[in-house]
């Protein structure tokens, strides 16, 4: 606002004062020149004159990261290996004419390694590294993000120089921040900044020296703008899963590497619990099991100290809400359910039933996922879904009534129940969700949940004494074991019969 008031203001100045008889051409001369003086400052500073704004630094101290101190990932590590060899035989691959490679995309969740890939590919080629997040290059000032840019190609080669090496890797990641998909006419801040990335991409030739090769990572690449995926720009692109139940025993091991493990820890059982864990929260699962050793002065890291740490990583931290006995004794109840149901259609399948509030919960059912599994069948996605509502079918059965309690249940009930309709698996048919009217969809869903429902109670029902007499027992515990539930249920089971 002020500046439209000085640029208003100054003109009028200036014919007022020719008007009164004053010579302004030593004026208007003076102010071009500081006003040319200020836009090359401007330029210098990268975009903007703004005050106490840093630059970032995005070098990173020479890695020493091996690709063996990766767990898992055996194919994207031997794709991105394959494409290494080509900048490190150069020679070679220029016989072949092979275009030289500029940049390579890893996908992938969140914590699954992506960083560690880059840093690890930097000290396979012996290159300097530099890395910057796509968020570091949003900024309300135009040509910021591009001169930010500029500066990472420039600290690369002045740290290869440094160095003396002859390559050097870039890495940004969350680059869907700056190269999004760019729709109609609107235009943002950071086209600019992708549009610098690329025009520096283009620039990149084989004979340069150092070499640099760009590498990005995204757990959204179907986001990305199409420019950045054409040929010769990001055109190979690297897969980084979760890891499988083999590549998380892996990472369990190069994180327990420097810790005391206590004898009888199963690492295989480990792997197991921690199904659809990544990376990043496998390390935290070691670090925070060591934590809980440290704290009970405990001479190694056993097994209730993972189990704990599971807990943790899974559900967050125990919460110190105070919950009064008749509250304890829903949520106990609700858990029993949860827990019957779970052991009835998967045997073997409970690992622990737990009534103290973590996160968001107030207690909590851990199953133990048997193995991997990337297929669901019908009566498999059935079963879960009966698992979910078994807590509001228990308290129904107690209390006469349902409470708040079972909302995330009913939430992840649903997700199950759409996915059941759009995969083919319901009465409608092969259809896709959004072809559906919004009545069609819920009343095909209504349709399943009161029939599991029903299932769901009659199991319940035929179990109460297990139920009422297995919450008690947890409200004074607080935590039982799968094992200790299973033996449980079966002197009950005898007992009644
Ligand atoms: P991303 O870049 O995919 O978000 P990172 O590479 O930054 O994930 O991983 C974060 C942390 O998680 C690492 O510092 C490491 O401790 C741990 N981690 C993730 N994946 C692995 C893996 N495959 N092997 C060993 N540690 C891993």
């Amino acid at each position: 606002m002020s500046k439209e008031i000085v640029i208003g203001v100054i003109p009028a100045l200036f014919i007022f004062l020719a008007f009164m008889g004053v010579n302004i051409a030593p004026l208007i001369i003076g102010g071009l020149l500081i006003a040319i003086f200020a836009y090359f400052m401007i330029r210098q500073s990268g975009g903007s004159m703004s005050l106490g704004q840093k630059k970032t630094k995005n070098s990173v101290p020479k890695t020493n990261m091996k690709f063996e101190d990766i767990g898992g990932q055996e194919r994207a590590k031997g794709e991105l290996k394959e494409a290494l060899d080509f900048l490190i035989h150069k020679e070679e691959a220029k016989v072949y004419g092979i275009r030289p490679l500029k940049g390579i995309l890893l996908t992938g969740p969140p914590g699954t390694g992506k960083t560690l890939m880059a840093k690890a590919a930097a000290n396979y080629t012996n290159s300097a590294f530099v890395a910057a997040s796509g968020s570091q290059f949003v900024e309300m000032y135009v040509g910021v993000g591009a001169q930010r840019i500029r500066d990472l190609f420039k600290e690369v080669k002045t740290q290869a120089e440094k160095n003396n090496q002859d390559s050097g890797i870039i890495f940004i990641d969350e680059i869907d921040v700056l190269g999004g998909k760019r729709e109609g006419s609107h235009h943002r801040e950071y086209d600019q900044t992708l549009n610098q990335l690329l025009t520096e991409m283009d620039g990149m030739s084989t004979t340069d020296s150092p070499r640099i090769l760009i590498m990005a990572a995204t757990n959204r690449s179907d986001m990305l703008d199409d420019a950045l995926l054409r040929p010769g720009r990001f055109d190979r692109k690297i897969v980084v899963d979760l890891p499988d139940k083999k590549a998380r025993k892996q990472i369990l091991n190069i994180h327990i590497k420097n810790k005391p493990l206590g004898a009888e820890v199963n690492l295989d059982r480990i792997a197991q619990e921690t199904y659809g864990f990544s990376g990043a929260q496998i390390e935290s699962v070691t670090n925070e099991a060591a934590i809980y050793a440290f704290r009970e002065k405990s001479k190694s890291i056993d097994s209730k100290h993972f189990s704990l740490a599971i807990d943790k990583v899974m559900m967050g931290e125990k919460t110190d809400r105070e919950t009064n006995e008749q509250e304890r004794e829903r949520v106990a109840i609700h858990e029993l359910g949860h827990a019957i149901i779970s052991e009835e259609v998967n045997p073997l399948s409970v690992s622990q039933v737990t009534v103290s509030p973590r996160g968001q919960a107030l207690g909590y059912v851990r199953q133990n996922p048997r193995e991997d599994r990337y297929l669901y069948t019908k009566d498999y996605l059935e079963k879960q879904i009966m698992v979910c509502l078994g807590g509001a079918v228990a308290e129904e059965i107690k209390y006469g009534h349902r409470s708040t309690g079972s909302k995330g249940d009913f939430d992840q009930a649903l997700r199950l129940v759409h996915s059941m309709i759009d995969s083919g698996l319901s009465r409608l048919g092969i259809v896709k969700l959004e072809m559906l009217r919004k009545e069609d969809i819920q009343e095909e869903s209504a349709f399943i949940l009161d029939t599991l429902l029903e299932e769901t109670r009659s199991i319940l029902e035929a179990k109460r004494a297990l139920m009422e007499a297995g919450a008690a027992i947890l409200v004074k515990e607080e935590v039982l074991s799968g094992d200790f539930f299973r033996t449980f249920s079966s002197e009950e089971h005898k007992e009644v019969s």
